[in-house]
C-alpha cells in the first residue's frame, strides 16, 4: 500500500457503524441520506499549541456550530491551520509538537483519546485535503475504498454507494460512463470533487476544509464553494481560507485569529458588519494580510 493510501487507511478506520449497519441491512436508496445520529459537539477549551518550543496557538476557546460553514481566517502563519488539523489530530505527526487543553467531539476529548479511540472519533471528522488527491485507482475505486476497508464488499451495494456520492458533489453526469477509468485522468475541479465523495462516502458530521479551493480554477472553485452550501444540511463544515472575500461569500460563522490567538468569534454578521476589536477591523480594511 503506497503513502497516500495508508493515510487515508489510518483516517478512515472509523467507518461509522451506522453506514455499516444500514448498507449491510437495507437496499441503498441511491437518494437516501444516511441519518446522522450523533449531535456531538466540536469544541475547544484552553488549547495551547506549541512546535519546538514555540507557542503557535495559545490558549484556544471556540465553539464549531452544527450545520453551518464556519471559516477560519487570519494573515498568514496566525495558526489556522494548525487549529484545523487539531480537530482531528492529524498534527500528531508534526515533530516538537505539543498540545495541552481540550478539544473536544461531545464528552470525548480528542487530545487524549489513544489510537483507538482516535479512530472511532475521527470517524465524524472528515478532511478535504488542500489540493486534489485522488488515490492512484478508478474513479469507481476511489470513492468505494473506505467502504471496502470497513468490510461492504457487496458490489450492488458499493455501486449504490458510489452513485450517491458521486450525484452529491455534482460529479455523476460528469464521469458515470468512465467509473473504471483512472481518477488522475479527470481536471483539477473534477479531481478535488472527487476527493470530497470519497471524504462524504465515510459519512462523517463535520467536514473539516484547508483552503481546498485555493488550488483550483474560479468556475471549479465556485463549484466547490456551491456545493459546500448545499452540504450544510447535512453536515457541519469547517474552512480555512485565506481569502477573505471567500469567507465573506459562504461563512455563517467565522474565528479571526491572529498570532495563534482567536481575537474574535461569532456569525458572519456580527464578525463581519460589527466587529468588536480593532485587530478584526484593519484586518477586514485590509491594513493586513
Ligand atoms: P496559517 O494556516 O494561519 O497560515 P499555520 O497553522 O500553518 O498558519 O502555522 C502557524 C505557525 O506555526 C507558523 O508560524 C508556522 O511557521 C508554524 N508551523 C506550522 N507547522 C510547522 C511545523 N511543522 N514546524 C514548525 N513550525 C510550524
Amino acid at each position: 500500500m503506497n503513502a497516500i493510501a495508508a493515510t487515508f487507511t489510518q483516517a478512515w478506520a472509523g467507518l461509522t457503524h451506522r453506514q455499516f449497519a444500514y448498507t449491510q441491512s437495507v437496499p441503498f436508496a441511491v437518494d437516501a441520506k444516511f441519518a446522522h445520529d450523533t449531535n456531538a459537539q466540536l469544541d475547544t477549551r484552553n488549547l495551547n499549541v506549541y512546535i519546538n518550543g514555540a507557542q503557535i496557538l495559545k490558549d484556544v476557546n471556540v465553539s464549531i456550530p452544527k450545520n453551518k460553514i464556519t471559516c477560519i481566517i487570519g494573515p498568514s502563519g496566525c495558526g489556522k491551520s494548525t487549529l484545523l488539523r487539531t480537530f482531528n489530530r492529524l498534527n500528531d505527526r508534526v515533530e516538537g509538537l505539543k498540545m495541552n487543553g481540550e478539544v473536544n467531539l461531545g464528552k470525548s476529548n480528542i487530545l487524549a483519546a489513544n489510537s483507538s479511540k482516535l479512530s472511532e472519533l475521527r470517524r465524524n471528522i472528515g478532511l478535504v485535503p488542500q489540493r486534489p488527491c485522488p488515490l492512484p485507482m478508478s474513479i469507481y475505486d476511489n470513492v468505494a475504498y473506505g467502504c471496502r476497508i470497513h468490510g461492504i464488499h457487496n458490489k450492488k451495494k458499493l455501486d449504490s454507494i458510489v452513485q450517491h456520492y458521486l450525484k452529491a458533489v455534482g460529479l455523476w453526469d460528469e464521469v458515470k460512463d468512465r467509473l473504471k477509468s483512472p481518477a488522475a485522468k479527470l481536471s483539477g475541479g473534477q479531481q478535488q470533487r472527487l476527493c470530497l465523495a470519497r471524504s462524504l462516502a465515510v459519512e462523517p458530521s463535520y467536514l473539516l476544509a484547508d483552503e481546498s479551493t485555493s488550488a483550483l480554477d474560479p468556475i471549479s472553485s465556485k463549484k466547490v464553494e456551491q456545493l459546500f452550501t448545499e452540504l450544510k444540511k447535512d453536515y457541519s463544515i469547517v474552512m480555512v481560507t485565506h481569502t477573505l472575500r471567500q469567507a465573506l461569500r459562504i461563512a455563517d460563522h467565522v474565528i479571526f485569529m491572529y498570532l495563534g490567538e482567536v481575537i474574535e468569534e461569532g456569525s458572519a454578521d456580527q464578525v463581519f458588519k460589527h466587529p468588536q476589536h480593532e485587530l478584526t477591523k484593519k484586518y477586514l480594511n485590509g491594513a493586513f494580510s
